[in-house]
């Protein structure tokens, strides 16, 4: 198909976002000081981030605020009280999980059993809870007399689960959770009081309704809502995606992927703990940690913006998947000095690779300027990356040609190498400055220097677009 096909319409322009969390720094070190968990194992499974020196008296004065309820003594019985919750929820024992939910509340009673059924078409292989701090937040005097008991109690509790067949590493989320005791016995009191602190729970997908499940050996779709009928043409997308990108990017990673469509935009975008408005403009995004070793790659999430996929077309709809699904195929060599338009450029080449799509109508905002003498003269910075950036389409654009650049003048085998060594670790395995390992990446992999690089670049964007 050549720049004059009808089918090449872009409009309205959606982008595609890779969002990436990273591992609270002091997570290791608070968990090991207040050694709520029951099972070392578990602790074994978390990720190993090196404590910074300053985390300790943080992690400290955490166990014991001046003048507070006493609870130290009760942290045992709160880890038994998430144990049991934990083992009735991947029993799918309902009354069991709901004994553990403090009787006299009970809105939150209903909101826990709507939970607990919403999710149970899922396959999870994991379901567990882990106490990562206690008193992440105070609990007013009105609030606690509205609890009443003997006692009350704050903690984070990471909810840390798989899904079967799918995740090779935990998905981990963040709950502020208030725990109450009664005649002696512990129970979970409510999941949103850390909000007026500042402190929201990460949201999944059982948490914004019934979830359907489709699935095949490479890819699963959580599908939340009434939109079943849906859901089999994103599962189509996916075997296509896949197939795709395994072309590019080989067989180095697990090739399958899990596919989270929301209800609509404004669902995604709490998923995302961010205000409805700032994803109007995406398409989907991947999630995941930053900074997994290669073979130790934490899952991934695709989220779609369900709202922008409805009015993509077969050609645009496979052109989002497949960028996605690089990102999940790459991403443990997308490091925190891997640069942006790199991991965004790299996945739109995979993404544009058998679309079709000319470079006119593929980059008609980059086209625009430079017709009009606005020629850039330098990759786009990471800075230009953000959602709400002006010039967030030609950023796409300009880092999609730089990668195209190089699968043409080097070959598509040494772009997929430049990845790679880009996202390497530093000498003695540290985070390696960010200039000098793209450095040496041009300098190994292709040849050339950073600013050869860009002087090619820009002779290439300007006679593209042309
Ligand atoms: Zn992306």
């Amino acid at each position: 198909m050549d720049g004059r096909s009808p089918n090449e319409r872009r409009t309205p322009r959606w982008f595609l976002l890779l969002v990436v969390f990273t591992v609270t720094a002091a997570l290791g070190l608070t968990l090991g000081i207040l050694g709520l968990t029951s099972s070392d194992q578990r602790r074994a499974a978390l990720p190993a981030p090196a404590a910074p020196p300053s985390a300790g008296p943080r992690a400290e004065t955490a166990v014991e605020p001046p003048g507070a309820v006493p609870r130290l003594k009760d942290h045992a019985e709160l880890a038994r009280l998430l144990d049991r919750r934990a083992a009735a929820f991947r029993d799918r024992d309902r009354d069991a999980f709901l004994a553990t939910v403090d009787p006299r509340s009970p809105a939150f009673r209903d909101a826990q059993a709507k939970v607990f059924d919403n999710a149970a078409a899922v396959p999870f292989s994991s379901w567990e809870y882990e106490v990562v701090e206690a008193d992440p937040f105070p609990l007013g005097d009105a609030r606690r007399a509205v609890l009443g008991g003997t006692a009350t109690a704050t903690a984070r509790v990471d909810l840390v689960y798989r899904v079967a067949d799918f995740d090779t590493a935990p998905v981990r989320g963040a709950q502020y959770l208030t725990f109450v005791s009664r005649d002696g016995a512990w129970y979970l009191a409510a999941d949103g009081d850390g909000d007026a602190s500042g402190l929201h729970g990460a949201v999944q997908p059982w948490d914004l309704g019934p979830v359907h499940v489709l699935r095949t050996d490479i890819g699963i779709v959580l599908g939340v809502g009434d939109r079943v009928a849906e859901l089999p043409l994103y599962q189509k997308d996916i075997e296509t995606a896949v197939a795709d990108v395994g072309k590019v990017w080989g067989d180095r990673w697990p090739g399958k992927a899990v596919v989270v469509v929301p209800a609509d935009q404004a669902q995604m975008a709490r998923m995302l703990g961010a205000e409805p408005q700032q994803y109007a403009r995406i398409a989907a995004v991947t999630t995941g940690e930053r900074g997994a070793s290669a073979d130790d790659a934490a899952a991934d999430r695709v989220i779609v913006n369900p709202d922008a996929f409805r009015e993509l077309g077969a050609i645009e709809r496979r052109v989002v998947m497949t960028h996605e699904i690089t990102h999940v195929a790459s991403r443990a060599f997308t490091r925190n000095w891997t640069p942006t338009w790199l991991s965004e450029g790299f996945a739109d080449y995979v993404g544009y690779l058998d679309a079709g799509q000319s470079v006119r109508s593929a980059a008609p905002e980059l086209r625009r300027d430079v017709l009009a003498g606005k020629v850039p003269q330098s990759l786009p910075t990471d800075e230009q990356f953000a959602t709400t950036h002006e010039a967030l389409p030609q950023a796409y654009e300009m880092g999609w040609l730089a990668c195209r650049l190089i699968a043409e003048r080097w070959g598509q085998e040494k772009l997929v190498a430049f990845y790679r060594a880009a996202g390497t670790d530093g000498p003695g395995g540290g985070a390696p400055d960010q200039k000098a390992r793209l450095a040496a990446a041009f300098a190994d992999v292709l040849g050339t220097t950073p600013e050869e690089f860009t002087g090619a670049w820009i002779a290439y964007v300007t006679t593209q677009v042309r």
